[in-house]
């Protein structure tokens, strides 16, 4: 029985694992920095443990730090949330090994996936459409990869196994700068990720990211809970998300979702986890799989009426799913915007106090913060400190709702990029749906 769990995160998901937990009856042990005392959630939690300086390294990255704040407390699990030791394979297996529930994947699944180059032998081999490519790692016979490149045809993209976080990628538009771009990318690999291990894709142009949101329990089910579109992207993060994409028919969301679906059963996959697609010309091209819950869990909440936290909690504690896949029916249209601490006009962090907050509401509006008057937000984190989803009957209508929400939103003291969403939702294209992955920066720039 999960009667314990240690939610070793911060901010509005750690608030939300905790929402998750009490109504299930679970106890909560809140780990925090020294820098994160008056986190919402710690004043909330059964207990809380300061587990070290405001540094991550030394607090949410600290893995014995981490495990020893659960034998004190006598949990029994531990939730990690995204970010930080989310995805961290070692991190998952000595939880385990000292004898706590992961609330996630295996370590070995955790390790497969984040391996990039594993990762796409894996799900080819379970029928999930990739991106052309090398198929393996590169070696050093520049001929070969020449070979390759053209046969796969320019622009090509080298990206690092290990990989992470948008970096450790090059595109190559012509054979003249093939073997330099290689050895660079092996090179930045190599100190970056410890893994000078490189691979080869076609690069695609104009692309949208689109990534389907798989359960997998350990009796063997498997479902998708259909797909979000987050082609809404600055440096490789996404603003803006929402469920269903545009232009998604039943019939494509089915063919892709099966096949998600049938990977998890296939490599025994346990927990809540996603399937990033680029979708170019109606066609799916696997990226990665995150093997974790992700920040845009919500917008598919309100679409299929899931608590996928509480599923990740039921899963680890050995239950079975709680619905079949024919009990999923996906059901209006949410829109998710990130609210951040920035400067909406050059995109620098503006940590400090908030000096008044005014929550939007009504019908159709969902708001996941841990922000209130008086919250100093912190500069040693990410800049995330919310996000406003909406839902409703349309897509039309859930932008109409969400820029009445953001109109009524206040966070004052401090910077948020609240007015370049009030923006983007005005501009014709993003409101005509089912703009790439470059539509943001290209309006950025103008
Ligand atoms: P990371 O783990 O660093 O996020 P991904 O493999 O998910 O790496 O790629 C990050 C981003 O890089 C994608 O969202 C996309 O914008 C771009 N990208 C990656 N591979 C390709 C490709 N083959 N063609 C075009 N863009 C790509």
């Amino acid at each position: 029985m999960l009667t314990k769990v240690v939610i070793a995160n911060r901010g509005e998901i750690a608030l939300r694992i905790l929402r998750a937990c009490h109504e299930l009856g679970i106890r909560t042990v809140a780990i925090h920095s020294t820098a994160d005392r008056d986190l919402k959630h710690v004043r909330l939690a059964d207990e809380s443990v300061c587990i070290g300086p405001p540094a991550s390294i030394h607090s949410y990255l600290n893995i014995p730090a981490v495990i020893s704040a659960a034998e004190v407390t006598d949990s029994v699990a531990i939730h990690p949330g995204y970010g930080f030791l989310s995805e961290n394979a070692d991190f998952a297996e000595q939880v385990e090994k000292s004898g706590f529930t992961f609330i996630g994947p295996r370590p070995e699944t955790i390790r497969l996936m984040g391996d990039k180059v594993s990762a796409i032998k894996t799900m080819k081999k379970a029928g999930v459409p990739c991106v052309p490519g090398s198929d393996g790692p590169l070696d050093d016979d520049m001929e070969e990869n020449a070979r390759l490149a053209k046969g796969i045809g320019y622009p090509v993209i080298i990206k690092a196994s290990g990989g992470g976080g948008g970096r450790g990628m090059r595109v190559v538009h012509s054979e003249a700068t093939l073997a330099s771009a290689i050895s660079l990318t092996k090179t930045e690999a190599a100190t970056a990720f410890n893994n000078d291990i490189v691979y080869m894709e076609k690069y695609l142009e104009n692309p949208r990211h689109i990534e389907i949101q798989v359960l997998a329990d350990t009796h063997g089910n498997a479902i998708h809970l259909g797909e979000r579109d987050c082609s809404m992207q600055r440096r490789h993060q996404k603003v803006i998300e929402e469920a269903p994409a545009p232009g998604i028919t039943p019939e494509i969301r089915k063919y892709i979702g099966e096949r998600c679906a049938k990977a998890c059963q296939d490599i025994g996959y346990r927990g809540a986890g996603t399937f990033e697609f680029l979708y170019e010309n109606g066609e799916f091209y696997f990226i990665e799989m995150n093997t974790r819950l992700q920040v845009e869990h919500p917008v598919t909440e309100l679409i299929t009426g899931m608590d996928i936290v509480r599923e990740q909690l039921l899963i680890a504690d050995g239950e079975p799913l709680s619905v079949t896949q024919d009990d999923i029916k996906i059901q209006g249209h949410a829109m998710e915007c990130r609210i951040n601490a920035e400067d909406p006009d050059n995109f620098m962090p503006s940590p400090g106090t908030i000096s008044r907050y005014h929550a939007p509401g009504g019908p159709g509006v969902r708001v996941d913060t841990h922000i209130y008057a008086g919250y100093k937000v912190p500069p040693y984190y990410d800049s995330m400190i919310g996000k406003l989803v909406t839902y409703s009957k349309d897509r039309e209508s859930a932008i109409n709702r969400m820029c009445i929400a953001l109109n009524e939103m206040v966070i004052d003291g401090i910077k948020s990029n609240i007015p370049l969403h009030q923006r983007l939702l005005k501009d014709s294209e993003f409101r005509a749906g089912g703009t790439s992955i470059h539509y943001l920066e290209k309006k950025l720039a103008m």
